[in-house]
């Protein structure tokens, strides 16, 4: 049993899907002295900050950043934009894509949640959440309103509930192929800073994101990168807001300030987070994640359990979502490798509880952080009595051994 008196020896391993682990160098910058967010040091910092993470979206437009999770920032891009009775478009990718949808409802938006029919032999329940948005149901769909009573449309990046991303750039491509005027909100809360993100080139009109998944930061700020139209289209929308409203906030941000106190140690974390994703190079940061998951895969395909991501092209390059043969509870396997090993897997959320469980490859990891978890993986799943086809161990030892890595860790050193 598990007490406040337990001190397991070692580190825990948390292989969630965010929060990630956390670096070293990260926790030390945060344990600065709180300085006062009105003085004369607090203005470089925010600048800083608001400089360094328009280069993480890609974007030369403000970035809002609230003390807020992530949900908070899915509020705020909801309510800055949009009026009660508005229309919107959402996709079920799977639980967090759900969870956006249940919240346009409760502010009072109309919701139309797009989710494409067919069976899956492993999730009978969940037929789109094994796959990305289709960017053609959304042209089609859009192509029908031609009242243009659709005032948004909301796709999550990387649906962190089942380890698939979503192609943002054929959204947009179906948007303005029907030649609709819909704004495009995307969740990147968990794609951001570890699979590629284009907020400007993709043509996204408000980008959330959060600090505890892709930028290894602790839970507690959150983002939203917004465009001119979506920064126009907040001077006629009216769902009611003040805490989230982007107008004083921009303001105020233009000398580093914010109109209410800021989470300053974690805008001390969110620095150097930025000057160690910056500095490694963004793309050298997404080849790194897209080889932790390939020799994460290369571990499930050996033991012959499903993906939960049923399409190679969009393998989530910050988790594997692995189902769990019939019969087998998943969150039991989670609790047995918890209690024995110590280390934290991401559970089956909304219409996959109990069937699949996933592991996280983001944040503070390396190959060795990657072999472990395989390896508790690996023991949790044969002493449930799973029968497994083969070591995933040996075959994730083998892609590491023979894949090295690229750039990054060599040009650091
Ligand atoms: C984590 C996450 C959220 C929720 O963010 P909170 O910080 O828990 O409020 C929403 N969407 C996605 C895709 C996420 O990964």
């Amino acid at each position: 049993m598990l007490t406040l008196d337990f001190h397991p020896t070692g580190r825990h391993f948390l292989q969630i899907p965010g929060p990630s682990p956390v670096p070293d160098r990260i926790l030390r910058a945060m344990s600065l002295p709180t300085i006062d967010h009105r003085g004369p040091e607090f203005g470089p910092l925010g600048l800083k900050v608001l400089d360094g993470i328009r280069q993480v979206f890609k974007t030369r437009h403000p970035v809002i950043i609230y003390p807020a999770s992530g949900t908070g920032a899915w509020e705020a891009a909801l309510s800055n934009t949009l009026s009660a009775g508005d229309k919107v478009l959402m996709y079920e990718t799977g639980h967090f894509a759900s969870l956006w949808n249940k919240m346009a409802l409760r502010l009072g938006l109309v919701p139309e949640f797009l989710a494409p029919q067919g069976t899956d032999e492993h999730l009978p329940g969940a037929p789109g959440w094994r796959h990305g948005v289709r960017a053609d149901l959304i042209e089609e769909r859009l192509r029908k309103d031609t009242a243009h009573e659709i005032k948004a449309v909301c796709v999550v990046h990387n649906e962190t509930s089942t380890g698939v991303t979503s192609d943002i750039a054929s959204v947009r491509k179906a948007i303005d192929a029907a030649r609709h005027p819909a704004l495009l909100l995307v969740d990147s809360i968990s794609g951001l800073a570890s699979a590629d993100f284009r907020h400007d080139e993709w043509g996204v009109d408000v980008t959330v994101s959060g600090s505890q998944k892709g930028l290894m930061l602790p839970p507690g700020i959150s983002f939203n990168a917004v465009s001119p139209k979506a920064l126009e289209a907040m001077k006629t929308a009216r769902l009611p807001r003040s805490f989230w409203a982007w107008d004083e906030i921009v303001e105020m941000n233009k000398d580093g300030y914010w109109p209410y106190t800021p989470n300053t140690n974690l805008l001390y974390g969110l620095a150097e987070s930025l000057d160690m994703i910056l500095g490694e190079g963004l793309d050298n940061v997404f080849a790194r994640h897209q080889r932790w998951g390939a020799g994460v895969r290369t571990a499930v395909n050996a033991w012959g359990l499903p993906i939960q991501c049923d399409d190679p092209a969009l393998y989530s390059p910050v988790l594997t979502g692995v189902i769990t043969p019939q019969g087998v509870d998943a969150d039991a396997v989670r609790r047995l490798i918890h209690e024995r090993f110590d280390l934290s897997l991401g559970t089956g959320l909304g219409k996959l509880k109990g069937r699949m469980f996933r592991m996280g490859h983001l944040g503070d990891s390396n190959d060795l952080t990657l072999i472990a978890m395989v390896a508790a993986v690996e023991m949790g799943l044969r002493l449930s009595g799973v029968k497994l086809a083969g070591s995933g161990v040996q075959a994730s030892m083998e892609y590491f051994a023979g894949h090295p890595a690229g750039t990054a860790l060599r040009a650091a050193a």
